[in-house]
């Protein structure tokens, strides 16, 4: 039986004085009213790492990055490596995110190499796929998806892969209030851990943990992750208040 799991994605906002009185809201709320054994993953923005993970220390909710450099070290101005995250020490990295992908560039090989660094220094890379809307009207969504897996992950042996966490994001579901259907998710979700099991084997494939993101809400949230391969959610805008996360994290 695989862990529920959920983690929310701040993206660029907040300031520092926000960013503690969030992460203390999630917590008190957390303690009082989060009784079965969720995980939950903070994903903060790189300056808030240090003082969420002191303020989270103890607690049962985890730090998170939301990228980290495909570099080991060196000469890359305001780039972030995996070793810094470790030192902090930060166990998560959100790595290919879609918005990474299209205002960044981060494409296939570049995703493998900082699945590739995250690893070395054993962060657990939270590896986002997922399709835009013309790719999922034109019906090669699933191709699409697939293709993102191979490219990312299929380098690492079956020990590397298992320490990972997927996420599955339609690109027009993430900040729109569109949200996958049940079916629309748990079909992808299928999808990807049949690819997993083809080359993984079952056993890898049924261990790992695969998310669904894209307009998470406290009203849909029960419903979607209850879906047999739905282990839980990544939540970006309702991750940024503290009680509609929290009845998020009640809905897993
Ligand atoms: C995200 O960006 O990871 C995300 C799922 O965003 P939202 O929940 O706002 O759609």
């Amino acid at each position: 039986m695989r862990t529920k799991i959920v983690a929310g994605n701040w993206k660029m906002n907040k300031t520092l004085a926000e960013a503690k009185a969030l992460t203390n809201e999630v917590l008190n709320l957390c303690i009082s009213e989060v009784k079965s054994a969720v995980k939950v993953i903070l994903c903060v923005p790189y300056p808030f790492l240090q003082s969420t993970t002191e303020q989270c220390e103890g607690t049962t909710i985890a730090v998170g990055a939301q990228n980290c450099s495909e570099h080991e070290s060196g000469a890359y101005t305001g780039e972030v490596s995996a070793a810094m995250l470790k030192s902090i020490p930060v166990p998560y990295v959100i790595l290919g995110h879609s918005e990474r992908r299209q205002y960044f560039r981060e494409d296939g090989p570049m995703l493998a190499k900082k699945v590739d660094r995250a690893l070395a220094h054993q962060l657990t890379p939270i590896f986002c796929c997922g399709e835009p809307l013309e790719i999922r009207e034109k019906g090669t969504h699933e191709a699409l998806v697939r293709q993102q897996i191979q490219e990312g992950l299929f380098h690492l042996s079956a020990e590397a892969i298992g320490k990972l966490i997927i996420a599955y994001e339609p690109v027009w579901a993430i900040g729109t209030g569109k949200t996958a259907s049940t079916q629309q998710a748990q079909d992808m979700h299928a999808v990807i851990r049949k690819e997993l099991a083809a080359k993984y084997g079952d056993k890898v494939a049924q261990s790992i943990p695969i998310l669904y993101g894209g307009s998470v809400k406290p009203d849909n949230a029960k419903e979607l992750f209850s879906c047999p391969d739905v282990d839980g959610g990544l939540v970006g805008g309702a991750s940024l208040k503290a009680r509609d996360f929290v009845d998020i994290i009640k809905g897993a």
